[in-house]
């Protein structure tokens, strides 16, 4: 097999550090397996989404030297693809138009909750043998949700976690297309990973709740025989205070580190060593480092942020730096 990773930041501020470290163990699995490592921005949300935080991305990774053979691809830029994608999907029946205004959404959830049932989605525009769909609104342009099967379970085994099964019974049809035509974060990201033919996915584990869907949504866009991605769950970082690492309580970004004058390479072998391990090895270089890389002995449980580690291991790579 051809490995090939990527890494999909959103540009809506600095590379953060935990984004840094998947960056970097994807970057590292592709070059321990003579692979492919892509760069992807993931610019759909809009309004958050900036040409300077994209900068400030591309500046990290080289600042780091997580050199990519792909990319930077821009999804913003692929928005005809995705639109062809949705009407294959519509035509085949796995994935139809929604014309629900947000207030007869609002109505659905809160008659739901007065049930005291779970609120979802409840299927009123999705297409079955038989049944008759209401009258299509004047003036409402429609969403595109995913028709999510509605038995079985979606199970992976996950890199980092191990085996994990869920429900379809526990999923709803997910909308892919907006109104305006921008896709949705777990659509657009199985279309690129599918076109960009990505065998190993690498990301925090924020998104384990979202890798049904792309599993599901993969299934229906490429065939029930695809060979899908292998996903790969890390834990979040922690903060020395024990909470997760946010920017309120230091900093969190590859740049102010870069600011603060930590050498790059004392950078990537302290992220490396938070969240995986190669033994009792603390001190190495990043060739040693694709060396050992493997997929294997990535932690389940989350790592806490250690600023003194982080100057111990900085020192041992100053001291090894060229005057
Ligand atoms: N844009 C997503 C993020 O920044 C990417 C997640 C993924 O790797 O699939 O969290």
């Amino acid at each position: 097999m051809n490995v090939r990773t990527r890494i999909a930041p959103s540009p809506t501020g600095f590379l953060h550090l935990g984004t840094a470290r998947t960056a970097l163990y994807s970057w590292a699995y592709a070059r321990h397996h003579g692979g492919q490592f892509v760069l992807r921005i993931e610019d759909t949300d809009v309004a958050r989404s900036s040409e300077e935080s994209v900068q400030q991305i591309l500046d990290s990774m080289a600042w780091l030297g997580l050199d990519y053979d792909e990319g930077p691809h821009y999804q913003m830029q692929r928005l005809e693809r995705y639109h062809a994608v949705v009407e294959q999907m519509v035509a085949a029946g796995t994935a139809y138009r929604c014309y629900c205004t947000p207030d007869e959404l609002d109505a659905m959830r809160e008659a739901q909750r007065a049930r005291g049932e779970k609120t979802r989605y409840d299927g009123r525009w999705r297409p079955a043998p038989g049944k008759v769909l209401p009258p299509v609104p004047e003036g409402v342009k429609p969403v595109v949700r995913f028709a999510n099967p509605t038995h079985g379970n979606v199970t992976w085994d996950d890199l980092v976690k191990g085996p994990i099964s869920i429900s379809n019974e526990e999923i709803d049809d997910l909308i892919i297309l907006r109104p305006d035509g921008v896709p949705t974060y777990n659509f657009a990201v199985v279309v690129d990973d599918w076109d960009m033919r990505i065998t190993h996915v690498f990301r925090g584990d924020e998104h384990i709740n979202n890798t049904p869907w792309q599993i599901n949504i993969f299934r229906a866009i490429a065939g029930p025989e695809a060979v899908l991605p292998q996903y790969g769950h890390c834990p979040i970082i922690l903060g020395d205070d024990g909470l997760k690492l946010s920017k309120r309580r230091g900093a969190v970004s590859v740049t102010a580190y870069q600011e603060l004058g930590y050498l790059p390479e004392a950078m990537l072998n302290y992220l490396a060593r938070l969240g995986w391990n190669h033994g009792d090895e603390e001190l190495f270089t990043l060739q040693q480092m694709v060396q050992w890389f493997d997929g294997s002995h990535l932690a389940k449980s989350p790592a806490q942020w250690d600023p003194a580690k982080l100057a111990w291991v900085n020192a041992h790579h100053m001291k090894q730096a060229d005057d």
